[in-house]
């Protein structure tokens, strides 16, 4: 008898990667019950094994299913995240099966009857409606001829053993909506790169400027997909940011026939849509990093969007990357892959040099609008009175645009009113007991100010005096979006003002409703932190600005100045899409690399130059980099212990460190070097969570 490697859904641990068991046919992917200390589990059989040990082998009892619950690509790719993210297989499978218990995931049956032979006499009035109702019916429902014609269970059941009735349990595999495809036309610029895209078999970064058209692009091969009877995959950052996305590609496919996956889903719903895509029933899947594991027998196309954006990588096991994990599951199931953006990832970058990726490029805007054009204000030339952060250069644009009926976005990362209370005497900022980090003063609603801790969103009064040398003269500065709003209400009274951050979008719905004013010309100025910045496409904003670029991005962090870039260029990006418009960037670093070449619309030239500081550094994409972290009373001692086990390796660069934002509890070794996967997989003691190319790490 052959062996079976089967997953069972018991979460105890050591058997996280699979037992042995006997099986008369071994089918991937198949859902089964096998027995486990006396009792019955479910399990998923992940392959053939062979048996290895002198121990007792027990048979799979039953399948639970004649089809497999997953294909065979997500049982290769879960192998794949298990030993490139050092997790187990149970945490690997995991975002492929989104239920507690795996059988919920099984498609949903109901009871169904037909009559098989009319002649044999029946006696009784009962038997008799019974058979007269089915007498010109094919299959009906159990619960229709219940409540059609009231007859009991045992009737049926009576008739079904005289061998006049089927009675069976068959699946719903509803026919969701007709197909129909409806192709975009392309631009010639577009075009070129969808020729570029289809014909290579490497996955493909599509660079294209901020209004180029990649949606474009995706709906074409999206198309092309659905018309060879294949399926899609569209990840987007954020789904909020995107409806205008979700809403363009009800034109290209049947609505019914697109699954929208986000993380405020129920969990019914989530399993519904599962249940669709694994009937194929659903012909494109958008949703954030974990649509990226729809159960798509026939996958044709997975396209990342913004592939830049931070949220790709998921921050608690299995700790993937989005890119890399949907790079695997494209290899498996001999999909296409695409990666789109304005401003790559270094890693994509640096793949497109090293031929991992082919590239795709569309330099110009649709339509020829051209790009913005840029200034940089130095914040340390102004001289503010109270109109801090607004400059007279951009409180002069503001005019201007105000005046057009035009519309402006200003961006600043920072929500609350003012960003730290400062004591004027012993010159320290009132800091959070928990993190050690500096208050941010907020304004309540009923107008009293109050201190907040962004990091864990503890809250406290203003206190009267200095908490380290009691001084009464505390002063609040900088500025946070509350601020902001209030210095433009009395700069601009007439303004209509939008003001999107944390605090004022709590639900999706508000951020719809004011998304929908900007689009009505019912607003003037929308203000607000990163969702501003991000995929807008309003034609009527030729204004756009950042306030202070410097905020919240000078971290100690590799990867700040590639942050800044992004978000400055994505900003940039929100203006002059259908007329003429003009960009401010406010900075107190206006030499800044990332600034200068942001304002220049070099993005290209800024990759370079920062892919050469990785080299040099030793960083990533030239460096693999990996984290440990390390939680609990003990997190201290053996992060430190750690630490000293690995500094012996030569090839080789670790670091230890609290975490910033964790006020000591958390600490972090950041491990570089050749291989740093096969050097943690030498340590015996394993009290830390593995993080494998990290994309936080303060
Ligand atoms: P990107 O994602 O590259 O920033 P979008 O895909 O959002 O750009 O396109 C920018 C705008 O141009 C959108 O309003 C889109 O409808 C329009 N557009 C782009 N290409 C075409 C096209 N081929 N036909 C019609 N409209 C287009
Ligand atoms: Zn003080």
């Amino acid at each position: 008898m052959p062996y079976a490697k089967v997953l069972v859904e018991s979460k105890s641990p050591g058997i996280a990667n699979g037992l042995t068991y006997e099986a008369s046919t071994v089918q991937p992917g198949a859902i089964v019950t096998v027995p486990m200390r006396k009792k019955s589990v479910a399990g998923i059989v992940l392959g053939p094994t062979k048996r290895t040990g002198d121990f007792d082998v027990k048979s799979i009892k039953e399948h639970l299913h004649e089809f497999p619950l997953l294909p065979e690509y997500a049982l290769k790719t879960a192998e794949w995240m298990a030993d490139y993210y050092c997790c187990s297989l149970r945490q690997a499978i995991s975002p492929f099966l989104p239920a507690q218990r795996w059988s919920d995931l099984l498609p949903k049956t109901y009871t169904r009857v037909r009559l098989l032979d009319d002649e044999v006499p029946v006696t009784g009035v009962k038997q008799k409606l019974l058979v007269d109702y089915l007498r010109d019916e094919n299959w009906v429902s159990l619960d229709k001829v219940r409540s059609d014609i009231s007859v009991s269970l045992a009737t049926i059941r009576s008739l079904e053993q005289k061998g006049l009735l089927v009675v069976e349990d068959h699946e719903i595999f509803g026919e969701n909506g007709k197909k129909y495809v409806q192709y975009p036309s392309l631009t010639s610029a577009q075009k070129r790169a969808y020729e570029i895209i289809n014909k290579s078999k490497k996955p493909t970064l599509l660079f294209g400027v901020t209004g180029s058209g990649k949606t474009e692009v995706y709906a074409q091969l999206i198309a092309d997909a659905a018309t060879d009877g294949k399926q899609s995959i569209l990840l987007v950052p954020e789904i909020l940011l995107t409806e205008h996305t979700i809403t363009r590609f009800y034109d290209v496919l049947a609505p019914e026939r697109i699954a929208v996956v986000h993380s405020r889903l129920t969990t019914a719903e989530r399993k519904h849509i599962w249940r669709q895509c694994r009937a194929n029933e659903i012909d494109l899947v958008i949703g954030s990093r974990s649509a990226l594991f729809s159960p798509l027998e026939h996958l044709g196309v997975v396209v990342i969007d913004e592939e830049h954006e931070w949220t790709y990588k998921n921050e608690q096991a299995p700790r993937y990357h989005a890119r890399e994990t949907a790079e695997a599951i494209c290899t498996f199931a001999g999909a296409k892959f695409v990666l789109g953006t304005a401003t790559p990832s270094l890693e994509s970058w640096q793949r497109t040099k090293t031929e991992q990726y082919a590239l795709a490029r569309i330099d110009e805007r649709y339509a020829e609008q051209s790009l913005p054009d840029v200034s940089v204000v130095d914040l340390g030339e102004v001289f503010f009175q109270k109109d801090y952060p607004l400059s007279p250069t951009l409180q002069n644009a503001l005019k201007e645009t105000l005046h057009n009926n035009e519309q402006a976005v200003l961006f600043l990362n920072r929500r609350g009113h003012s960003s730290a209370l400062l004591c004027m005497d012993c010159r320290k900022r009132v800091v959070s007991p928990e993190t050690q980090l500096p208050f941010t003063v907020h304004i309540r609603h009923d107008g009293r100010p109050e201190l907040v801790d962004h990091t864990t969103n503890t809250r406290c009064p203003l206190p009267a005096a200095c908490p380290n040398c009691q001084s009464a003269n505390l002063i609040q500065t900088g500025a946070g979006t509350q601020k902001l709003e209030e210095v433009l209400r009395s700069t601009f009274p007439n303004a209509r003002l939008l003001r999107a951050d944390s605090d004022t979008l709590q639900h999706p719905e508000q951020m719809r409703s004011l998304l929908q004013k900007m689009k009505n010309n019912e607003a003037d100025i929308l203000l607000g932190t990163q969702t501003v910045v991000k995929g807008l496409d309003l034609p009527n904003v030729t204004l756009a600005a950042v306030l202070v670029a410097d905020i919240g991005m000078s971290l100690p962090h590799f990867r700040a100045s590639e942050r800044t870039f992004q978000l400055l260029t994505q900003l940039t990006g929100r203006s002059g899409r259908a007329k003429p418009g003009k960009v401010i960037l406010q900075t107190f670093r206006p030499e800044a690399a990332e600034v200068q070449f942001a304002a220049m619309h070099k993005t290209e030239e800024f990759l370079e130059r920062e892919l050469r500081l990785r080299e040099m550094l030793q960083y990533p994409p030239y460096t693999p980099l990996l984290r440990l972290l390390f939680k609990g009373p003990d997190a201290q001692k053996n992060a430190t212990r750690t630490h000293a086990l690995l500094s012996k390796d030569a090839e080789h660069t670790v670091h230890v460190a609290p975490t910033l934002f964790s006020g000591g509890k958390i600490w972090q070794l950041l491990v570089r070097g050749k291989n740093p996967r096969a050097l943690i997989a030498s340590l015996k003691d394993q009290s830390f969570v593995v993080d494998v190319d990290p994309v936080d790490c303060i």
